[in-house]
C-alpha cells in the first residue's frame, strides 16, 4: 500500500469538506429523510442480527489491513450467489441513505485483488459532516462530484472484495458511516438508523 502522511491527509479532507460546503446547493437533507440503503429486494438479513459493529482497534488509516468491523453487513436473498435476488429475479440496488456528494469511488477491483472492500462508493453528507461507505458492490453508477439525494441509485449489491467472493460468503452490502472530526473520519454505530429506515421501507410497501 502506498504510504502517505496522515496529518496532511486529515488536513486536506478538512479543507476539501469546507470547500464543498461553500459551493454545495442550498437543499439540505436531514436524518429523518434518510432511506434504507437497498431497494427492489424481497428480504434481507443482518449479520448477527445487526450486532456486527465492532470498533476494536480500528483506525481509518489502517487501510486494507484494518481490525474490527465498524460497519454493518446486510445480506440479500441470494442462495445461488449469482447476485440476483432469488425472489424478485433482479439485481438489488444500493441507494444512498443520505443526501450529499460522491466523494470517491473505486471500480478497479478484479478477482484476486487484495483490496478488501472491492468496488466501493464514498458519499459525503454535507449536512452532518458524515462519510457513508458502501462496499462489495458489483456495479457502480456514480462518479466523484455527483450530487445525490436519499434513495438515489449508486450501484448493485455484489460479491467484490478480498473475502466476499469466497464460496461461503453471503452476497451482502457492507455499509459504514464515519463522522468527520476536523477531517478525521471516526466510525459511528448506525444499527438504529438501518433498522428505522428499513421499517420505513416496508411500511411504504416498497417491497411489493
Ligand atoms: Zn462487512
Amino acid at each position: 500500500m502506498q504510504k502517505y502522511d496522515k496529518e496532511s491527509f486529515i488536513k486536506s479532507i478538512d479543507s476539501i469538506s469546507r470547500e464543498i460546503k461553500k459551493i454545495f446547493p442550498d437543499r439540505k437533507y436531514f436524518e429523518f429523510e434518510y432511506v434504507f440503503p437497498l431497494s427492489e429486494f424481497s428480504t434481507v438479513t443482518h449479520r448477527q442480527n445487526g450486532d456486527d459493529y465492532v470498533i476494536d482497534k480500528y483506525d481509518y488509516f489502517q487501510g486494507s489491513e484494518s481490525w474490527g468491523h465498524p460497519a454493518h453487513d446486510i445480506m440479500i436473498k441470494d442462495d445461488d450467489k449469482n447476485l440476483i435476488d432469488d425472489s424478485t429475479g433482479k439485481y438489488v440496488n444500493v441507494v444512498s441513505m443520505s443526501g450529499g456528494i460522491v466523494f470517491s469511488i473505486d471500480t478497479s477491483w478484479k478477482s484476486g485483488s487484495r483490496l478488501r472492500g472491492g468496488k466501493y462508493v464514498k458519499i459525503y453528507d454535507v449536512t452532518y459532516d458524515r462519510i457513508f461507505y458502501y462496499s462489495h458492490l458489483d456495479s457502480v453508477f456514480v462518479f466523484p462530484g455527483d450530487i445525490v439525494k436519499p434513495g438515489d441509485k449508486i450501484g448493485y449489491v455484489g460479491r467484490t472484495g478480498r473475502r466476499t467472493i469466497l464460496p461461503d460468503g453471503k452476497t451482502h452490502l457492507h455499509i459504514a458511516m464515519l463522522k468527520l472530526e476536523n477531517g478525521y473520519p471516526k466510525p459511528v454505530e448506525i444499527k438504529k438508523l438501518i433498522f428505522r429506515t428499513k421499517e420505513k421501507y416496508f411500511n411504504a410497501g416498497k417491497n411489493k
